[in-house]
């Protein structure tokens, strides 16, 4: 019987076949990898049998990845019955993981961490209760078992071995699922927003995003002072006390004074895989006397406009949905990318919200300080993101304000506070 050869410390394995399914209990027993473990086709759905008064969400509370760069194995444990189905993708190679409702409750996250063959290792929920694994590979894999069995009363464990293969054979394996696989409805995913191993510790991206730069000075004070400088400088302040408040990877698109076009600075973001990106600038206006901070989030018009051009986009749409475009129909692919720039604006939004409930009484605002505009930084549509104006240079007091170091350590940490605030629901 294969199952035990998967178990090296000595169990006992009781097996018992329902209807053709393996449905197996076993005594406590610790895994390693087999080095030659049993060959089984895939064909859609494995799976213990669904018993029919299990609770509708399942917790995965214990995850593990085992392996090096020739074979690896992929456990996960749950409290309950799942419907789960794995397959490839291409570009980059990808085992994905579909499973119905599950909660990743990992007790031991790190357990999870990239290794061998797996470049990167993600999990989260998605639409219309499923939820799905994404493991992003160092070279193209082949599945060769994978299992699903119930241990005892209220424990699953799901395994899945996969070992290094030619990138043709890859191309057959994708292939051959592309027949077999049905697009509907399934396959409708709500925001993606797969979150990586290491992040479920609780770490988070920031990317401040220093308007300007280089030949592109932008505003110019009454004074003298460049909006460049300024932006720079008052991220820099930023950087420090946004790290030093929590779990939070700061990252700076620019740090020192050279030119960066908008579509760069997003892709920083994008490549960051950034939680959160904030622009900073320090425009002018012609009405000189209009002062105080503002936000500006995508407006509504621009985010449809760019959730078509996004469904527009194969790449894209590929990473938006966590599916290869080909393997996708346009509708669906047009669902993808309009769901998911519509949660990202959301997040936007709350962002927004957060800064101007901790700004209101401690930094001065514009009237209606929360605005909508097409600001090609505002484009991304997974990293949630906002344009911050500190003031307006064509002020004079906010001029003076924003060069003094008193007021930039006062804005840096009531905009950290906001940073908090945003995350604290979604910090794990
Ligand atoms: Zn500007």
């Amino acid at each position: 019987m294969t199952l035990s050869r998967l178990v090296r410390v000595a169990s006992i394995v009781v097996v018992t076949m329902i209807s053709g399914v393996v449905h197996s209990q076993s005594v406590e027993a610790t895994d390693s990898i087999d080095s030659n473990p049993p060959k089984t086709v895939i064909t859609g759905s494995i799976g213990a049998v669904k018993p029919g008064d299990e609770p509708l969400t399942s917790i995965a509370f214990e995850g593990r990845l085992l392996g090096d760069e020739q074979s690896a194995r992929l456990m996960v444990e749950l409290d309950g019955w799942a419907d789960i189905k794995p397959f490839y993708m291409n570009n980059p190679p990808r085992l994905v993981i579909d499973m119905s409702k599950t909660a990743f409750r990992f007790q031991q996250p790190e357990n999870l961490k990239p290794r061998g063959l797996v470049n990167d290792l993600r999990y989260g929920t998605m639409a219309r209760g499923h939820s799905r694994i994404v493991i992003t590979l160092v070279h193209p894999v082949k599945i060769i078992s994978q299992q699903f069995r119930q241990m005892v009363k209220g424990r699953y464990k799901f395994t899945l071995d996969f070992e290094k293969v030619e990138a043709a054979e890859f191309g057959k394996q994708i292939a051959k699922q592309s027949n077999e696989i049905s697009l509907a409805n399934k396959m409708v995913v709500k925001g993606d927003r797969l979150l990586r191993a290491a992040k479920q510790k609780g770490r988070m991206t920031i990317v401040l995003d220093p308007g300007h730069g280089g030949i592109d000075g932008g505003a110019k004070g009454r004074h003298g002072s460049v909006e460049k400088d300024i932006t720079l400088e008052v991220a820099k302040v930023l950087e420090k006390a946004i790290a030093q408040a929590g779990p939070f990877d700061v990252f700076l698109t620019r740090r020192d004074d050279h030119f960066l076009s908008l579509k760069e600075r997003v892709k920083i973001a994008t490549r960051k895989q950034a939680d959160l990106f904030i622009s900073i600038h320090a425009d002018t206006l012609k009405q000189k006397m209009v002062r105080g901070a503002a936000v500006y989030t995508l407006s509504k018009k621009a985010s449809d406009e760019f959730a078509k051009q996004l469904a527009d986009s194969e790449n894209r749409a590929d990473l938006v949905a966590g599916l290869a475009a080909n393997e996708v129909k346009d509708e669906i692919v047009n669902i993808l990318a309009d769901l998911t720039a519509r949660e990202t604006k959301k997040f936007s939004v709350q962002f927004a919200q957060r800064i101007l409930h901790v700004f209101r009484n401690n930094i001065q605002l514009i009237k209606n300080p929360h605005r909508n505009a097409a600001f090609e930084v505002l484009k991304d549509p997974i990293v949630p993101s906002v344009l911050l104006e500190l003031g307006y240079l064509s002020n004079p007091e906010d001029e003076k304000l924003l060069l003094s170091d008193k007021w930039r350590d006062k804005f840096s940490k009531h905009l950290t506070q906001a940073v908090g605030l945003f995350f604290a629901n979604r910090v794990q």
